[in-house]
This record gives C-alpha cells, sequence and structure tokens, in this order.
C-alpha cells in the first residue's frame, strides 16, 4: 500500500484525541510530503542535521518533534527548530535547552523520556528518577515540562510491551496530580506494531514510521 492510503487509514483507526506522529527518519521529503498530503501535521526526526535540512524545505506547515538522542552540542540547532523535545532525559541537557531558548526568546516544550524497561545501554531516565528531574526542570523559565515519550524494550509480540507503556502511563498520571492537566498533556508511546497498545493504555501520541512509509532500507 501506498503512503497515502497507510496515512488514511492509520488516522482513521485512530480515536479523537490521540495525534499520529510520523517518524520520518531515514525518509525522503518527496515521502514526507505525501504524508502530509494525506493529512499528516506531525513529524518526528531523530537527527538534528537530517531535520534542518528537511525543514528548510518542508517548513512549518507541519509541526516537528525530536524524537532522537539529543546531543549537547546539538541543542542550539534543535532549539531554533523543534516546536517539542520528545527525549530530554538530564538535567543537563534541561539546562542547556533553558540557556539556548532564553537566548531566542523561546519557551521550548519538552517531553520526559522514560527508560521504562530500566535497560542499561539505552536512553532515558529511569522510572524512579522522573519525578525528581521534573521538580528539577520544573522552575527553568524556558523550558515547559508537558508529559512523558517511552520507547520501551523490543519484544517479540506487541502484548509483551503492556506492562512498560502501563508504568510510564503511571508516571504520566503522577505528574499529572503534581503539575495539573493543564501542564502535562502528552505521553508519547507506542509505534508501528505496538500502537495498539499504547493507545490502550492511554498514549495521546504515537509516533508510526514504517507502518507510514514502509520498511527502512
Ligand atoms: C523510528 C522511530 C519510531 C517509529 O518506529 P516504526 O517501528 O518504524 O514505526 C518511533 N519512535 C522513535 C523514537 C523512533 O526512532
Amino acid at each position: 500500500m501506498g503512503i497515502r492510503e497507510n496515512v488514511r487509514r492509520i488516522i482513521n483507526e485512530l480515536p479523537h484525541g490521540v495525534r499520529l506522529l510520523a517518524a520520518t527518519k531515514g525518509r525522503s521529503v518527496d515521502e514526507i510530503l505525501q504524508a502530509i498530503d494525506a493529512g499528516v501535521d506531525l513529524i518526528g526526526e531523530n537527527y538534528v542535521q537530517e531535520a534542518i535540512t528537511k525543514y528548510s524545505e518542508i517548513g512549518n506547515r507541519v509541526e516537528w518533534h525530536f524524537i532522537g538522542h539529543l546531543q549537547r552540542n546539538k541543542v542550539k540547532k534543535a532549539v531554533e527548530i523543534f516546536n517539542m523535545i520528545e527525549t530530554v532525559d538530564s538535567f543537563k541537557i534541561a539546562m542547556e535547552i533553558d540557556k539556548r531558548a532564553k537566548i531566542i526568546g523561546k519557551i521550548m516544550f519538552i517531553l520526559i523520556e522514560v527508560n521504562s524497561g530500566r535497560e542499561k545501554q539505552k536512553a532515558g531516565v529511569m522510572p524512579e528518577d522522573v519525578l525528581k528531574l521534573a521538580e528539577d526542570i520544573y522552575p527553568l523559565e524556558h523550558v515547559r515540562l508537558m508529559g512523558v515519550m517511552t520507547m520501551g524494550p523490543v519484544v517479540s509480540t506487541p502484548e509483551e510491551i503492556r506492562p512498560y507503556f502501563k508504568l510510564t502511563r503511571e508516571i504520566f498520571d503522577e505528574l499529572r496530580y503534581i503539575y495539573g492537566d493543564e501542564q502535562i498533556k502528552y505521553l508519547s508511546m507506542g509505534m508501528t506494531d505496538t500502537w495498539k497498545i499504547a493507545v490502550e493504555e492511554g498514549a495521546n501520541i504515537v509516533r508510526i514510521g514504517t507502518g507510514i512509509f514502509g520498511p527502512r532500507k
């Protein structure tokens, strides 16, 4: 099936209030424009440089979220083009975002990335450390914490991911209780094979790549 049909089908299946983020790493501007044409209004990119190149052609007709691992030396550029950084996992990187956002007079929307599978080599904050990080980030004037994101471990059947999504949802609910639901709005989880489970567990952003564009080369 083509990109257009894939986007239409997914949008039709998504419950009201759940946003589709098209994960576009490695996809061409042409492919992305087809997806936008079919109704995508939110793009997720993993690499700042790749995003800059595409942004120069696509611009802000769509919303841009950063979903990769953010290095300190890329924060300046990231803050310039992205509407949200979904992968904040240290106070150090949050402070750098705050500093760069302040310089250009922006308030940068962010999510905390949760390492819900507690995997040593993986990005994200350990589940028990999220509230402390949120507390540290909260006073930063040019950063606004808006929720949490998780990848979860690689699983052999989609159902196996459910406990990790449940755990992330619990953390999301705790943050909502502490900071209020005007502030904490987004729970970003679920990919091509797992988005339906993520939606059942409360996700309101699902990040889909393969399911829109086909297998990555
Ligand atoms: C690539 C990617 C996705 C999408 O993965 P698919 O399995 O292709 O849908 C979602 N989230 C992140 C952070 C990604 O890097």
